[in-house]
């Protein structure tokens, strides 16, 4: 890999992310997660690297004071807080400030550890809080780690970032803070905005005056599977990043594009998220020097998808990538049946499922190609290439 190892951010206070009762977004995803990367030894000998909370300046690098002093305040307040803070999607809880600064700090300790030339590779599977705005909470999200992590190696030595959201969701925080900033190409690869929130990320959003084609969105129909997914990610996303020529890739890899997602419609499995993420891995080795940054994000189906599939992205950083035949270990199967004893546990790493894919052929045949040519056809003229020609 050419530095030294990739860099694993990991420290249990980052459990303190938790919104608490019934809320979606439930810490044990990634109690999971480590749990079963270490009983498969994808952690095994691998330092893991404990984040400090990010400062107030690291966080007003994106966000607004009036925000951060909102947060900071909410638990104690008795008053509507307002700043999307206190609803059913954003909770106030207790530790609310300090875990959500924890969480930044995660994602910007990944991002300082590749500018300073310690790894090519870093994981932050607690980040990936892509809807969080300036001034407020949005989606799960209270502070965007990815937007803080991105404005800081634009000043730390990085002119040329690409930002992946494989999410199910559009990664609309993140587009936002960069919209008019021709330095960052911003791409999200979801669920089509009409058929869920947030309801933005359509083509047509392709960055402010200045940076026109910066953004990208190829917004997929409700029950798009694996292959369709790739045949649209590879359609687009590769030749955007020849163009572009990004230093480095950050990526959000939120799982919620499952199949078995309660909270989207996308009909991915774990096996075509592990091949996203081998994608993910290929494309910064060609097109950013091997620079990957990834996170986690979405991804609520807490027992059977999320830990499967962010062990298979923490392997994949590490090279150490997993079988999708391999069974489940034992003492996962275990410690998981102590919290959930009826749940319905899987017994491979894998699913099963079909995950090969036939490349667009600029041959219009179902839904998600015309996806691919209506995408093609905004952004790729002001790249310089070709929007009808498969070979672009
Ligand atoms: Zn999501």
């Amino acid at each position: 890999m050419g530095d030294g190892a990739a860099t694993v951010v990991w420290d249990a206070a980052l459990l303190d992310y938790d919104m608490g009762g019934d809320h979606p977004f439930n810490p044990i995803r990634l109690e999971l997660t480590m749990r079963l990367a270490r009983a498969l030894g994808v952690l095994d000998g691998v330092e893991l690297h404990s984040p400090e909370a990010a400062t107030d300046a690291e966080l007003q690098r994106v966000h607004d004071v009036s925000y951060v002093s909102a947060v900071r305040e909410a638990p104690m307040a008795s008053w509507d807080v307002g700043h999307g803070l206190g609803t059913a999607d954003n909770p106030v809880f207790d530790k609310m400030h300090a875990a959500s600064a924890l969480v930044v700090g995660g994602t910007l300790l990944a991002a300082k550890r590749i500018a300073a030339g310690h790894s090519k590779r870093a994981v932050s599977i607690a980040g990936g809080l892509h809807h969080a705005m300036p001034d407020r909470a949005a989606g799960f999200c209270v502070y965007n780690d990815c937007a803080v992590a991105i404005s800081w190696l634009l000043d730390n030595g990085f002119d040329r970032v690409a930002y992946i959201d494989v999410d199910v969701h559009h990664g609309d925080g993140v587009q936002a803070a960069f919209y008019d900033d021709p330095r960052v190409l911003t791409v999200s690869v979801h669920q089509h905005p009409a058929t869920l929130w947030p309801g933005t990320g359509f083509v047509s959003e392709l960055g402010a005056r200045g940076a026109q084609g910066s953004a990208v969105n190829v917004p997929l129909p409700p029950g798009t599977r694996d292959a369709q997914w790739q045949r649209a990610f590879h359609a687009v996303v590769p030749s955007l990043l020849g163009a572009f020529k990004p230093q480095v890739l950050v990526t959000q890899c939120g799982v919620d594009s499952h199949r078995e997602d309660p909270l989207a419609d996308l009909s991915l499995s774990v096996d075509g998220h592990r091949a996203v993420y081998r994608t993910l891995r290929a494309l910064a080795e060609e097109h950013a020097d091997g620079r990957w940054l990834a996170t986690g994000g979405g991804g609520y189906q807490l027992l059977r998808v999320v830990p499967r599939s962010w062990t298979h992205l923490l392997a994949t950083v590490l090279d150490r990538d997993v079988d999708l035949g391999a069974p489940v270990p034992g003492e996962w199967l275990a410690a998981v049946r102590e919290v959930a004893p009826n749940a319905d546990l899987p017994l491979l790493m894998g699913e099963g499922a079909e995950t090969a894919f036939a490349a667009w052929d600029g041959v219009l045949e179902t839904p998600v190609d015309a996806a691919i040519r209506d995408a093609r056809r905004a952004l790729f003229p002001l790249h310089g290439l070709d929007p009808d020609d498969p070979r672009d």
